[in-house]
């Protein structure tokens, strides 16, 4: 047996409870009409509003929790991947008078070992393991 036998739509004429943003809580919705095999035209029962009800396929193994934690990027995340990629030990002490190239540990005597993302003439962009700050470098060169 196909996934699609599964998906049904409600028969034209019945009664659906879903959300409606209208009246902003669960309301009948009547099934005017199928507009595609897989969707419905419905109305409100009690504001009148129009929407399309869909009938949706279980996509196999796709969790959409799974995508959504892979965007969140965390400073301890991105510490650690940095940390992976260049490592901490030739960690140089941070001293604003020095200057600092991207992709290079530095040791800030607050904030621990971090990483610099980016570097301007006299800025740099450091990863610390629980944020991300802005430094001075190069100063007075
Ligand atoms: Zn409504």
């Amino acid at each position: 047996m196909a996934n699609d036998d599964l998906l049904k739509l409600p028969a034209v004429a019945t009664n659906v409870l879903l959300d409606c943003k209208k009246c902003g809580s669960e309301r009948y919705h009547k099934v005017l009409f199928h507009s595609t095999p897989s969707s419905a035209k419905v109305e409100c029962e009690v504001c009148k509003s129009k929407k399309t009800y869909k009938v949706t396929k279980p996509k196999a193994g796709g969790k959409k929790a799974t995508k959504r934690k892979k965007s969140v990027v965390t400073d301890a995340s991105m510490w650690k991947s940095l940390e992976e990629e260049i490592g901490t030990k030739d960690a140089a002490p941070y001293n604003m008078r020095e200057a600092f190239e991207p992709s290079t540990a530095i040791e800030h005597k607050k904030f621990g070992v971090g990483f610099v993302t980016a570097a301007t003439t006299n800025r740099i962009e450091v990863q610390f393991q629980d944020s991300h700050r802005t430094l001075v470098h190069n100063h007075g060169n």
